[in-house]
C-alpha cells in the first residue's frame, strides 16, 4: 500500500496514517522522494484504500502489490532526470554511455576513454565484474579494473558506469563508481536492488532477457522504495525465437515504458543485437523512438576483445554513431550535446601489438 502525503501533512495526520496501516496489518516505512513524501505499507495487509484516502494529509492511497506505484507515471508530476557527471539523463540532451564490455588493461580503458570522450560520449562504461554464461569465460579483472576505470574517468572528465553483481560489493565499489549498472541477469536479484537503492548513487537497471515491462518496473520500484529515485531503465534486448541476432531489441519498450513511468529509458543496441553491423542502425532507431540515451560497447580492437567483441564498435565507428544520431535527435526534439573534438586523430583500427598500446595517429 502506498500513501502519498499532502505537502503540509501534520505530524498528527502522519501518526493517524501509520496507525491505520498498522491496523490493516502492514509494516510501515516512510519514503521521501523529490516528487513527494510517502508512507508505505509493506506486507499482506487488508488493502483498504478508502479508509486511508479519507484521512487528513493523504493525497492518495494505492495498492502496490501488482504494479510499480512510486515508479509509475502519476507518482510524479514531472519526468525524473538522473544527474550523472556534468549532465543528466532524461532531459533534452541525450546520454551517450560508451566503452568496452570489459576493462582489460590500463591502456585499453584509457585509450577507449580518451577517444569516446573526444567523439561525444557523456559517460564511460566498462565491466569489472562480468556475468558470463560460461564459468570458464573471462570473468573480469575485479577491483583492479575498477581502479583503472575510475582513473580513465577522472582523466577524461567522464562519469563511470559499471556493473555490480553482489550486494556485498556495493559498499566497497561505491567510492569508485558514479552509476551502478544492474545487469540483465540480475534484474530480479532483490537483495542487490535494495542495496543499490540504499547506496544513493544512480542505478542503470537493465531489463531481464525474459522479463516483461511490468516486472522491469517492479524491479525499479525496489530501488525507489529505498528512497533512491535515480533509476535509469535500460532496454537491452529480450529472448525470442530469432537466432540471427543475439537478442531481439524491443524498441516497443521505449514508448510503452515512457507512458508508464517518469524514469528515463535508455537503449543498449550492442547487447540488443549482438552484431556490430546492426548497432548504429538500431541506435538511430532508438533515438527516433524517444530513448533518453544509449549505452554502447566500443573497443579499440574489437577482434581482440576478451568479451563481446562481435558487437563492439571500433573507435571510428563510435564517432560515426554520434554523427548519425545527431540529426535524428534533432528531428525528435532532442539534442546530442557533446561536440566531437575536431581533428582528434584517427584511432588505429586493429592490429594492436603487445606493449605498443593503442593510439591516435594512423
Ligand atoms: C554488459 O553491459 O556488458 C552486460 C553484461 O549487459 P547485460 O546485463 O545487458 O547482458
Ligand atoms: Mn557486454
Amino acid at each position: 500500500m502506498i500513501v502519498k502525503l499532502n505537502d503540509h501533512a501534520s505530524p498528527a495526520a502522519k501518526s493517524a496514517i501509520l496507525e491505520t496501516l498498522a491496523r490493516q496489518d502492514y509494516s510501515t516505512r516512510r519514503v521521501s522522494l523529490p516528487f513527494g513524501d510517502f508512507i508505505v505499507g509493506l506486507g499482506d495487509g487488508a488493502g483498504d484504500t478508502t479508509a486511508l484516502a479519507a484521512l487528513e494529509g493523504v493525497a492518495w492511497a494505492r495498492r502496490g502489490a501488482e504494479r510499480a506505484v512510486l515508479a509509475g507515471i502519476d507518482a510524479s508530476t514531472s519526468r525524473t532526470e538522473v544527474p550523472l557527471g556534468r549532465t543528466s539523463i532524461g532531459g533534452a540532451a541525450l546520454a551517450v554511455i560508451a566503452g568496452p564490455c570489459s576493462v582489460e588493461d590500463r591502456d585499453q580503458i584509457s585509450t577507449c576513454a580518451r577517444f569516446v570522450a573526444a567523439y561525444g560520449a557523456t559517460a564511460l562504461r566498462g565491466g569489472a565484474f562480468k556475468p558470463r554464461s560460461s564459468p570458464y569465460a573471462f570473468q573480469g579483472l575485479g577491483h583492479e579494473a575498477l581502479e583503472m576505470l575510475a582513473e580513465a574517468g577522472k582523466n577524461t572528465g567522464l562519469p563511470v558506469v559499471t556493473e555490480v553483481m553482489e550486494p556485498g560489493e556495493v559498499e566497497p565499489m561505491a567510492p569508485l563508481v558514479d552509476c551502478f549498472q544492474i545487469g540483465a541477469r540480475s534484474m530480479q536479484n532483490f537483495p542487490l536492488l535494495r542495496e543499490v537503492g540504499r547506496a544513493g548513487k544512480p542505478v542503470l537497471l537493465k531489463r531481464g532477457p525474459s522479463s516483461t515491462m511490468k516486472e522491469f518496473l517492479l524491479s525499479a520500484e525496489y530501488v525507489l522504495l529505498e528512497g533512491n529515485p535515480h533509476v535509469i531503465l535500460c532496454e537491452r534486448g529480450i529472448k525470442t525465437f530469432e537466432t540471427a541476432t543475439r537478442n531481439t531489441l524491443d524498441l516497443n519498450a521505449v514508448p510503452v515504458l515512457k507512458a508508464q513511468t517518469h524514469l528515463p529509458v535508455v537503449v543498449d543496441p550492442s547487447h540488443g543485437t549482438g552484431r556490430r553491423d546492426a548497432v548504429i542502425p538500431m541506435a538511430r532507431a532508438a533515438v527516433a523512438a524517444g530513448a533518453d540515451g544509449l549505452i554502447v560497447e566500443v573497443h579499440p580492437d574489437p577482434a581482440r576483445a576478451l568479451s563481446d567483441g562481435d558487437q563492439s564498435l571500433t573507435l571510428a565507428q563510435f564517432r560515426t554513431l554520434v554523427e548519425e544520431i545527431r540529426p535524428v535527435a534533432e528531428a525528435v526534439g532532442r539534442r546530442v550535446e557533446a561536440t566531437p573534438v575536431p581533428n582528434f586523430g584517427e584511432p588505429r583500427s586493429s592490429g594492436r601489438r603487445r606493449g605498443t598500446g593503442w593510439g591516435a595517429g594512423d
